[in-house]
C-alpha cells in the first residue's frame, strides 16, 4: 500500500476533506474521554442518527463516571431502552464502577487499565486514546476496515483472523502521526459517508487517486460477502397475565447460568431483562405454554385460565427469525413468583425491557376487550 510521497499526500488529501466536511456530531466537540467513550458504545451497534438523543438524554442523566456509578441498574437500562443490546450498557456501568473503585473515578491514562475494563476492546480503546489523549493508535472498525480493502483491492473475508491482523497493521502504518485522532475520525467518517457499502462515491473521495478497487473497477464488490450463518427460526409464547386493574407479571432478568443452561434462547431474546414468561414452542403453542405456566407457578394445576392469542409479533436478533406468540391471560389475581414485579401493562414499554417483551405488550393491549376462549 501507499508509501513515501504518495502517502504524504494522501495523507493531506483526507485530512483536509475531514476537516472541511466532517458531520457535526456532539461527541465531536469534547475531548472528554468519558463522552468520546459513551458514543463510541453506543455507535457499536447503533446509526448516528438514532445515537444522538439517547447519547444527550444519558448525559444529561449521567454527565459523569461517578453519577453512572452510583445510579440504579434500572435506570441505566431505562435510559437505553431501544437501543438494544444491552449487554453494553450494563458493561458500561460497571466499567465506571471499576473506574471509581480503582482509579478515584478518573478516567484512566493507561491503555491496558482501559483495556481491562468491561466492554473495551482494541477498536474502542485507540479510538478514546487518540481522540481523547491524541496518542498514536490506530482504529480499525467495519468502516475502516472497507476502505483499506477498497484501497488496495483487498478480497476475501475481512474478519478472518489472519486478514484483520494485515489490516490492522495497516492501519498502523497509514496513521497520520501528528493528529492521530482527527486521522482515525477521518477514516471513520469516509467510510460512514462517501466510501459506503453500497455505491461509493469515488468522484468525491478524497483518495481516489490511490484507490486500487476504484481503478480496477470491482470498488463496490469489496468487501467480499462473508459467509452467513444460516438462520434459526425461533417460535415462542409468552403469557401476558392481566388483573383487574390493568396490572401484569415480569419476571426477573434471566441469570447468567440460566442463559448458559438454556437451549430455547429465551434469556438471550429477553436480552437478559424483566420479561412476560416465555417458552419456545415445539407442539401447539397454547398447550406449550399452559403446560410451562403450570411448571413455573406450581399451585395452579386445579385453575383454569382463559387464554387469548394476541396476535403475532416478528423480531429478529442476529441470526435468529423470532415468531413470538402472545397471550393475554385475564385473572383476578396475579400469580406470586418470587422476584417478579407487578406492573401496569401499559406501562411495560415505557419500562427498561427489550423491543421484544415491549413488542409483546402492544400486541396484548391491542387484544384487550376480545372475546376470550377456555382452556
Ligand atoms: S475511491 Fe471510492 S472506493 Fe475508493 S476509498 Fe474512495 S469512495 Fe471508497
Amino acid at each position: 500500500m501507499l508509501k513515501g510521497r504518495e502517502l504524504a499526500i494522501f495523507r493531506k488529501q483526507l485530512l483536509r476533506w475531514f476537516r472541511q466536511f466532517q458531520r457535526d456530531l456532539p461527541w465531536r466537540r469534547t475531548k472528554d474521554p468519558y463522552r468520546i467513550w459513551l458514543s463510541e458504545i453506543m455507535l457499536q451497534q447503533t446509526r448516528v442518527a438514532a445515537a444522538i438523543p439517547y447519547y444527550e438524554r444519558f448525559l444529561q442523566r449521567f454527565p459523569d463516571v461517578h453519577s453512572l456509578a452510583s445510579a440504579p441498574q434500572e435506570e441505566v437500562l431505562r435510559l437505553w431502552s431501544g437501543l438494544g443490546y444491552y449487554s453494553r450498557a450494563r458493561n458500561l456501568q460497571k466499567a465506571a464502577q471499576q473506574i471509581v473503585a480503582k482509579h478515584s473515578g478518573e478516567f484512566p491514562t493507561r491503555l491496558e487499565d482501559v483495556l481491562a475494563l468491561p466492554g473495551v476492546g482494541d477498536y474502542t480503546a485507540a479510538a478514546i486514546f487518540s481522540i481523547a489523549f491524541g496518542e498514536k493508535l490506530a482504529v480499525l472498525d467495519g468502516n475502516v476496515a472497507r476502505v483499506l480493502a477498497r484501497l488496495g483491492a483487498i478480497r476475501g473475508d475481512l474478519r478472518e483472523s489472519r486478514r484483520w491482523q494485515e489490516l490492522q497493521k495497516t492501519a498502523d502504518r497509514l496513521l497520520e502521526q501528528k493528529s492521530p485522532g482527527d486521522w482515525n475520525q477521518a477514516m471513520m467518517e469516509l467510510g460512514a459517508t462517501l466510501c459506503a457499502p453500497k455505491s461509493p462515491r469515488c468522484v468525491l473521495c478524497p483518495a481516489a487517486q490511490f484507490c486500487e478497487g476504484r481503478k480496477l473497477g470491482i470498488a463496490e464488490s469489496l468487501p467480499e460477502k462473508r459467509k452467513k450463518r444460516a438462520t434459526v427460526e425461533v417460535t415462542l409464547a409468552a403469557a401476558v397475565f392481566a388483573d383487574k386493574n390493568g396490572h401484569t407479571l415480569l419476571l426477573p432478568p434471566p441469570k447468567n447460568t440460566e442463559e448458559k443452561a438454556s437451549a430455547n434462547h429465551v434469556p438471550t431474546l429477553v436480552s437478559r431483562m424483566s420479561h412476560f414468561p416465555t417458552v419456545a414452542v415445539e407442539g401447539e403453542p397454547a398447550e406449550d405454554l399452559i403446560a410451562f405456566l403450570r411448571r413455573m407457578f406450581p399451585g395452579s394445576q386445579g385453575r383454569k385460565w382463559q387464554i387469548v392469542r394476541a396476535g403475532k409479533v416478528r423480531h429478529a436478533v442476529t441470526y435468529r427469525a423470532i415468531t413470538l406468540l402472545p397471550f393475554l391471560i385475564e385473572v383476578r389475581e396475579l400469580p406470586r413468583i418470587a422476584g417478579a414485579k407487578q406492573v401496569p401493562l401499559g406501562d411495560v414499554s415505557s419500562l427498561p425491557v427489550s423491543n421484544l417483551t415491549r413488542k409483546a405488550a402492544r400486541a396484548a393491549l391491542e387484544a384487550q376487550g376480545s372475546a376470550p376462549a377456555k382452556r
